[in-house]
């Protein structure tokens, strides 16, 4: 039984050796490999892999060419995972290596897909809580699937469902997303998440926001039909007002005045259907992503194949 463990890091030079370390006795008496994806780092990182790898064969390294992200990062080591489970987890010691027993436990139980979710963060910025609460509510919302507020890409699964996730071609991977619309036996755990060992988050503003969008449009077409929906909704308000607008010229001697209404209806529109170009927009540009069927990832450097 060979349980492989894969971790996306992207200039996380300082947390390497922690981690394997913690691993490596956590995972005492088992058969494991662990399988670091250097994301595009721009310091040490690839060299202190090198290092880690020269002395350890159960670990491994792949370099991407450049930062493709982590979620691509994460579909690159687990095309190359060879082990009996797969298991996911971030570099910097957020994701506590004790809780692997526990997942492994369940797998050998008969669950296939073994998640997490954190406990509350209070250590994590206020902004990122409520941006990701609100992403959360809003994929369930408007997909078939659902997903958990606060789950992470800790995770365990069954080979499987690892080889699942190696046959999709999806250009925008959205991971999380992909885990819960399988479906088959899952079993949650509830943990603490620790502070970082070191260094800085890596998901900044921008990438947080990218993946939030991804997860919700990757999920579902739920939001062109809501631009639909809301065409038809002002579309018969419209109707309305002009029915009262006739009503007041015919049998009234007041007259409708007013360029404000005029003005603010119109920007109203023209902001509405300006989103709702953004929507469709957003779908097209991930046919067309799509459609160039380029890889995920390219990796540069590995001594796996
Ligand atoms: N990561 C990556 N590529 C990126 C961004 C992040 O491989 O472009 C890795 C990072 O090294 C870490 C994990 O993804 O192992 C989670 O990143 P981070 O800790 O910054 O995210 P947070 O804990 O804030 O969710
Ligand atoms: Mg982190």
């Amino acid at each position: 039984m060979l349980i492989s463990i894969v971790i996306p890091a992207y200039n996380e030079e300082s947390n390497i050796i922690a981690l394997y370390d913690k691993i490596d006795t956590v995972l005492i008496g088992y058969e494991y490999e662990v399988i670091f994806i250097d994301d595009g780092s721009t310091d040490n990182t690839l060299d202190v892999l090198k290092a880690l790898c020269r002395q350890h064969s159960n670990c491994h390294y792949i370099s991407l060419s450049r930062n493709f992200g982590h979620q691509n990062a994460l579909k690159a080591g687990i095309d190359y995972a060879k082990g009996d489970a797969v298991a996911m987890m971030d570099a910097d010691l957020q994701h506590p290596p004790e809780l692997l027993i526990m997942m492994i436990e369940k797998w050998q139980e008969g669950y296939d897909i073994v998640y997490t979710q954190k406990k509350e963060d209070k250590s994590r910025n206020f902004l990122k809580r409520e941006i990701s609460n609100i992403v959360y509510s809003l994929i369930n919302k408007i997909s078939d699937i659902k997903i958990e507020p606060n789950a992470s890409d800790y995770r365990l699964v069954d080979s499987a469902i690892a080889k699942i996730i190696k046959n999709n071609t999806e250009s925008n991977l959205f991971i999380r997303g992909i885990t819960s619309w399988l479906g088959f036996k899952q079993y949650k755990i509830v943990y603490n998440p620790s502070k970082r060992f070191s260094g800085t988050p890596k998901y900044t503003f921008g990438k947080l926001a990218a993946l939030g969008l991804n997860g919700i449009t990757s999920s579902s077409v739920r939001p062109l039909r809501f631009s639909a929906i809301c065409g038809a909704v002002i579309s018969f308000l419209a109707f309305l007002y002009a029915l009262y607008a006739i009503y007041i010229k015919l049998f009234t001697n007041e007259e409708i005045v007013g360029w404000a209404s005029v003005l603010v209806s119109v920007l109203f529109i023209g902001g509405l259907q300006l989103i709702m170009l953004g929507i469709i927009g957003e779908y097209i540009g991930k046919v067309f992503i799509q459609s160039k069927q380029r890889p995920n990832y390219i990796i540069s450097e590995s001594e796996l194949d």
